[in-house]
């Protein structure tokens, strides 16, 4: 039985999607009583009322374009009948003037986190190992074979170690404009609550990035009494053996703190969750992302903080997101950092190509509008209270926007600095992604593909496009799995297999 089924996002849109594999024929009748008045392919919209020419067309609740000309209810609204409408400029945009009304509190979700003395509350007890340039990378990831192989079994409440291992600090222009991204990334990584406070710097000696500034001002301040970093040059050390003890030395003393810790039941306000998407199809907007929408709504509701970037894939879009912002200060803090890339992109000689591509059409996204609204929908439907320039950690609830380069990697590893303790992944075509800091639930936006790596994703949103569950169903199943995964009671796939992405920084300055 192949009953003809459409979704639409929300109650003003005057389109739907088809969601049918390989679409529906003329005739085809919803269970509304709605009528096809010829073929719609899969993904594509039908027009639920009348629409006349100049008429606004609705998605998402939003203008995606206006008719072309007069369309007719049951009838195939193509990308040809869908006008583009002109993205407003950056200096003049609205700025909160739609700021949506607070959503009634949702208490009593808690999840059973480490909590650390800065008030911050992890989802894991991992010893981090942060280092101030590339040159010691394989001294790092040998010191953390040593941990695992030697240590850890004595330390039976940390999870797990790692190299914080990245490709700065050294033949970088360390002064110019762009390179506080890359140190603040450094700096708040190390502070990531999942590591518990307890950092640890490996340093070489000679390099551009001093290790001091890795650390937090109170461990400078303890440098001599409880050494926080191992330095390969120092000349203490006779051979790479002593400098391997050194490292270990300090390692020891920070699993025995570490090791102190117990998970305690803490309100679901004490999360933050970053958001993300990668490999998207033309289900993303229609399934995945409105879940995730959903259940960032319930985690803002419950006091969360949640936070979404990819300043690409929410360029064109922008005038949608500076409406709700919480606040004019706030607005202006998205404009600025939609006009910094802008300025990066343009000195790269590049631009955000923004056009869809051919495989977007296809899948029924008729313009940009509607591309980077499929996107943004995962940000749910909270005012905006916060904007991070990349790479700053964030101190404030609610829903946040943190500036970050589309990359999968790079948005990851400055979404961990800003200080997410668990990430929410989107994917249509599939992608083993995974961070080692902290765990990634991958839901997939079509049901063949979990089906197909059922030992890689986590959730299937696809269940929304066949019927078999809602937006709303789904959203809750997710927030329900994220206070799980939080509390370690289960574990995501890529954790399973130990499928952990490098950190990639985000140098926007000159390398010398
Ligand atoms: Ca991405």
């Amino acid at each position: 039985m192949n009953q003809p089924r459409y979704i639409r996002l929300h109650e003003s849109d005057n389109v739907a999607i088809v969601v049918n594999d390989g679409g529906l024929p003329r005739g085809a009748a919803f269970a509304d009583g709605l009528r096809l008045t010829g073929p719609v392919p899969q993904g594509h919209k039908v027009a639920l009322s009348d629409i006349a020419q100049g008429e606004p067309i609705r998605r998402y609740g939003e203008v995606i374009g206006n008719a072309v000309r007069d369309i007719v209810r049951g009838s195939w609204v193509e990308e040809s009948l869908v006008s583009l409408p002109r993205a407003p400029a950056l200096e003049r945009m609205e700025l909160a003037t739609r700021v949506p009304a607070p959503q009634p509190p949702l208490a009593g979700h808690t999840f059973e986190g480490y909590r650390n003395a800065d008030g911050s509350v992890g989802t894991r007890n991992i010893l981090a190992i942060s280092s101030s340039v590339q040159c010691v990378a394989g001294m790092a990831d040998f010191v953390v074979r040593r941990i695992k192989d030697e240590l850890l079994a004595h330390y039976p409440n940390v999870d797990d170690v790692v190299a914080l291992n990245h490709t700065y600090g050294c033949g970088v222009a360390i002064n110019a404009p762009g390179a506080i991204v890359p140190i603040r990334t450094l700096q708040n990584l190390a502070l990531n609550p999942n590591f518990g406070g307890e950092v640890m710097v490996l340093a070489l000696g000679c390099e551009k990035l001093r290790p001091e500034r890795l650390l937090p001002a109170g461990a400078i301040a303890l440098e001599q009494e409880r050494p926080a970093i191992v330095t390969m040059q120092d000349e203490r050390f006779t051979g790479f053996g002593e400098m391997v003890e050194g490292a270990l030395a300090l390692a020891r003393q920070r699993l025995e703190v570490l090791n102190r810790r117990r998970r305690e039941t803490c309100p679901a306000s004490d999360l933050v969750i970053g958001l993300q998407c990668g490999g998207s199809d033309a289900f993303s907007g229609v399934t995945a992302n409105p879940a995730v929408g959903f259940a960032a709504d319930l985690l803002v509701r419950a006091g969360a903080t949640v936070m979404f970037s990819e300043v690409t894939e929410v360029r064109d879009a922008v005038q949608l997101l500076t409406t709700r912002a919480i606040n004019e200060e706030v607005g202006r803090a998205l404009i600025r950092e939609m006009a910094w890339y802008d300025g990066y992109l343009a000195a790269g000689e590049a631009d955000r190509s923004a056009n869809t591509s051919p495989g977007n059409k296809a899948g029924g996204l008729a313009n940009i509008v509607e591309k980077a609204l499929g996107s943004i929908v995962k940000s749910g439907s909270s005012p905006i209270t916060g904007v991070l320039a990349p790479g700053e950690r964030a101190s404030q609830k609610g829903l946040i926007f943190a500036a970050t380069p589309a990359s999968d990697f790079v948005c990851g590893t400055l979404q961990l600095a800003s200080g997410i303790t668990l990430q929410v992944f989107t994917t249509g075509r599939g992608t083993p992604y995974g961070l080692a800091a902290a765990p990634v639930i991958k839901v997939s936006t079509r049901t063949e593909l979990a089906t197909r790596w059922h030992d890689l994703i986590d959730l299937d949103a696809g269940r929304i496009a066949t019927g078999d569950a809602t937006i709303e169903t789904v959203g809750w199943e997710l927030f329900e799995l994220i206070l799980e995964v939080a509390s370690g009671r289960k574990q995501v796939w890529a954790d399973r297999w130990g499928l952990h992405n490098a950190l990639a920084l985000f140098n926007p300055g000159p390398v010398t």
